[in-house]
């Protein structure tokens, strides 16, 4: 089946909040939001991804900027006239009303018909995969299960937009991945844009087309999980979004030789700018570990560190080693369990990598200061 896109677009434009507390929640964001796309607000707590979301939404006016939805300007508009579905953490169902009625609840304000409701009811209960379970209640459903009628609820009017803060929240792990694949494919059914709400980075990995990675109310890198994982735009966005080995250090005016303790690793070359203090990004899945301490240094394509294995851990398809560095940093490795391991606790090492897959990061002068 085809889904037909009918998602609306979300601007934002220099959009800040200011409480009267004083605090700045949301500085100057900026993005322009495809109709159909799926971005996820990505940050750590009290980053601004909730007060941006409450901008959109209408329960926060913003102290400066725009918010378009659809194109159309919505600053000053009420909540109930953007036509947006909102889902939260807490499901906020009603415990007195049955499952269908709770789905039902505000098409019955919005003046539907009666057997209209009903079908558009049980056809957002089979889309979120509770068909059948229409007149429970609440309180007979599982944690996972109250919040798909939660997503039933807030797609039963097919809005355009669907705004989602932390909705997966309060689950245990196996049923927020399960919850995670029905969220994909409601998404590709229905061609809804998706805005989804996360602290939880490989959640946001999972599910977005595009990510929008907040710090201090500030977007500081948007783009696709790809462009976060690979090209970083900070330490802080490298260190936040997947594992890292970090080798800080100064760079070389050649712009394509590091500095770090007790040696120098060779880069993919980088203009060299006002950022002198940089940090080297290395993926876990692009180390090696051999046994041989060869001691530091890079030779040809390939580049050396010295290291100590602190810990070794399995996954069933790959192995996860510890190590601790030079500079006292620590890092992980990531090893295929079908690569026969030649390395144990407490072992010094050498790890390897290509010199193209070293990441050359500034380091933030808030850290620097
Ligand atoms: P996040 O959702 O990323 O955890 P929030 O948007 O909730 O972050 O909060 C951003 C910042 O704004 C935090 O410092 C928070 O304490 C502050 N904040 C949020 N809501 C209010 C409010 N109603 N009044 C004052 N400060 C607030
Ligand atoms: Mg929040």
């Amino acid at each position: 089946m085809t889904p037909t896109v009918t998602g609306a677009g979300v601007d934002l434009v220099e959009v800040s909040k200011i409480f009267k507390s004083g605090v700045k929640a949301v500085d100057s964001v900026s993005m322009a939001i495809e109709p159909g796309e799926f971005v996820t607000f990505l940050g750590p707590s009290g980053s601004g991804k909730t007060t941006t979301l409450n901008v959109i939404a209408g329960f926060s006016r913003p102290t400066s900027g725009q918010v378009r939805l659809g194109g159309v300007d919505v600053v000053g508009m009420p909540t109930h006239r953007r036509n947006l579905g909102m889902v939260f953490q807490s499901y906020a169902l009603f415990p007195h009303m049955t499952v269908r009625a709770n789905v039902a609840f505000g098409l019955e304000r919005r003046g539907v018909g009666r057997r209209e409701i009903a079908r558009r009811a049980d056809e957002a209960l089979e889309m979120v995969r509770l068909a059948g379970y229409g007149d429970r209640r609440p309180e007979q459903l599982s944690g996972g299960q109250q919040q798909r009628v939660a997503l039933a609820r807030a797609l039963v009017y097919r809005p355009p937009v669907l705004l989602m803060d932390e909705p997966l929240g309060a689950l245990d792990r196996k049923l927020r991945e399960q919850l995670q694949v029905e969220i994909a494919r409601l998404h590709r059914e229905l061609g809804t844009t998706f805005l989804f709400v996360t602290h939880d980075q490989e959640e946001a990995l999972a599910l977005s087309d595009r990510i929008a990675l907040f710090d201090s109310g500030r977007v500081v890198q948007l783009g696709r999980p790809i462009d976060l994982y690979e090209r970083p735009v900070s330490l802080f966005a490298a260190e936040f979004v997947g594992e890292s080995n970090v080798f800080r250090g100064t760079l070389d005016p050649s712009g394509d030789l590091v500095a770090i303790t007790g040696g120098a690793v060779r880069v993919p070359a980088v203009t060299p700018s006002a950022h002198r203090e940089v940090a080297v990004v290395v993926r876990p899945e692009r180390l090696t570990l051999s046994a041989a301490d060869t001691g530091g240094g890079s030779a040809g394509a390939s580049n050396a560190v010295t290291a100590l294995v602190t810990d070794i851990s399995y996954f069933g398809a790959f192995r996860r080693v510890g190590l601790r560095y030079a500079d006292g940093g620590t890092g992980t490795v990531r090893e295929d369990v079908e690569r026969e391991s030649d390395v144990s606790v407490g072992q010094a090492v050498t790890a390897s990598w290509p010199v193209e897959h070293g990441i050359v990061v500034p380091v933030e002068t808030k850290e620097a200061a």
